[in-house]
């Protein structure tokens, strides 16, 4: 057995500092810490200093900032989503679709008359 929980989290503090105060990775509001946001596949068994048995990452770059509901909610769905979110970030970007062009007929000199008026109106003719 390689790191330990103790000494992945000891190195995430070492190499990332601490994760209080940082905007959380989902919800934006203050983190309280580092929350592991490795697949359920890419997790190891160890233990917490409670001595509970946790899953966690030993790949530092799996951690991100979270306030303590996000953490929560992220070790709950720690596999369908997660696995989506990651399927998400490493997909690359869909081909944006050539925009419609939209050919414009040549302006004619004249709009079409909306309606006739006849000649002989266009001027009063008396008559006796
Ligand atoms: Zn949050």
């Amino acid at each position: 057995m390689s790191a330990s929980y103790a000494a992945t989290h000891a190195a995430l503090r070492r190499s990332r500092g601490s994760a209080v105060g940082l905007p959380c990775f989902r919800c934006g509001k203050r983190a309280s810490g580092w929350a592991c946001t490795a697949s359920a596949a890419d997790r190891v068994p160890g233990r917490n200093a409670e001595g509970r048995t946790v899953t966690f990452s030993r790949d530092l770059s799996d951690y991100a900032a979270a306030c303590d509901s996000c953490r929560a909610a992220t070790d709950r769905e720690h596999t369908a989503v997660r696995r989506a979110a990651a399927h998400l970030a490493l997909s690359p970007l869909p081909k944006r679709s050539e925009p419609r062009r939209v050919t414009l007929a040549a302006p004619t000199s004249q709009p079409p008359a909306l309606f006739d008026m006849p000649e002989e109106n266009h001027a009063p003719t008396y008559t006796r």
